[in-house]
């Protein structure tokens, strides 16, 4: 198993200096320059390991494309914006939502694409739907505009850091070397403070997994400070849970079945649980108001999927027809997507609660 390039890299580096922290474990299996997970494939698809829901049907990225309208038509029609989205996969979302804002006069124009995304095989898939886009490595450089930003299925593949409850304290689970594999191995002292931890994770019981993504948490609260100083809003949907509760939720998936994330790092899919709680807070540390999580199937139905899929119908013949129907079953389908994957809502502070949150 440590018969990969990326596996013997960890191995080294284990061998070097000692076990390393998941979060680095994981950052290294998704973004290692050069045998990184999303670095060097297009991991989406029947034929892939994973599909998304813009990767399911065009409505997502429609309906998304007019929650964002909604929101530029409501704070004034801004005559320069930029639209965001963090890991665009292969531009699919971008281009339907692009083709629904176009509907909306003057929105178009005052419009400037903005991609945030690290992987090199996928910013070439993005360039040949979205052309006129402006790439970058992180939401840093991102232009002082009103920012109208997605980012579908991006959180849960930022690193994250977990505790587990001894009798000592929360110890912090590294990666290190078991025989010829890897396995997690609990750092020896613990924590002095448990202040990272959200408070309704503190008084576990031993032997309970916390889980933090201070990464992904970091994310969440520019991008509330940047809707906040220069408006905007931004729409995170993904899949997680609504309150912050302790459990280890790492995940690795290779050809749509679940694998070992230990094993073959690089290969599969490494994700982890959004904690959407610890986001909305973080959004609101921000200074910007958060909306939500409300489940996905309630939210693209309050969005109107059902009025889409039957405009859609219309003019399809029988087979397409059944395609659109069940697209939008696993897109909003208590046991597909509609209830595990959520939305979360962010918008200037004060204003009116924003479409499919009511
Ligand atoms: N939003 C797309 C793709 C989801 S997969 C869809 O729904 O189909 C995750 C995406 O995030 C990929 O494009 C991946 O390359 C990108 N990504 C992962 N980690 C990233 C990081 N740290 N910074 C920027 N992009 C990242």
């Amino acid at each position: 198993m440590t018969n990969n390039a990326l596996a013997q890299h960890i191995a080294r580096l284990i061998e070097e200096t000692g076990p390393i922290p998941l979060s680095h474990y994981m950052a290294l299996a998704l973004g290692h320059p050069d045998h990184g997970y999303y670095m060097t494939r297009d991991p989406f698809g029947a034929k892939g390991d994973f599909t998304t829901a813009p990767e399911i049907s065009q409505m997502f990225g429609e309906l998304i494309g007019l929650w964002l309208a909604d929101q530029w038509l409501k704070q004034g029609a801004p005559k320069r914006i930029a639209i965001v989205e963090l890991g665009p996969g292969r531009g699919t979302l971008m281009s339907d939502l692009l083709r629904a804002i176009a509907s909306v006069p003057g929105m178009s124009d005052a419009a400037e694409v903005h991609f945030v995304e690290t992987s090199p095989v996928l910013r070439e898939a993005q360039k040949a739907r979205i052309p006129h886009a402006t790439w970058h490595d992180s939401i840093t450089t991102l232009p002082p505009l009103p920012l109208f930003l997605v980012a579908n299925e991006f959180f849960d593949a930022l690193p994250v850091t977990q505790y587990q409850r001894t009798r000592q304290g929360w110890c912090e689970r590294y990666v290190g070397l078991d025989g010829e594999g890897f396995a997690p191995v609990l750092a020896p002292v613990p924590l002095a403070s448990d202040a990272a931890l959200p408070a309704a994770m503190r008084d576990a019981a031993e032997g309970e997994i916390a889980e933090i993504s201070p990464a992904s948490t970091a994310i969440a609260e520019e991008i509330a400070a940047r809707i906040a100083s220069h408006g905007g809003a931004a729409l995170v949907i993904d899949y997680g849970h609504a309150k912050s509760a302790t459990g280890d939720t790492l995940q690795a998936v290779k050809n749509h079945e679940y694998a070992n994330p230990f094993e073959a790092p690089g290969t599969a899919d490494i994700t982890a649980h959004v904690d959407f709680e610890t986001l909305a807070h973080a959004i609101r540390a921000g200074g910007a108001d958060a909306h939500g999580p409300v489940e996905q199937g309630a939210f693209l139905t309050a969005l109107g999927i059902d009025g889409r899929t039957e405009a859609l119908s219309r003019n399809a013949t029988p087979s397409q027809r059944q395609n659109i129907e069940s697209a939008r079953q696993r897109l909003t389908g208590a046991h597909e997507m509609g209830s595990l994957f959520k939305a979360l809502g962010i918008t200037p502070r004060g204003g009116t609660l924003p479409a499919g949150f009511a």
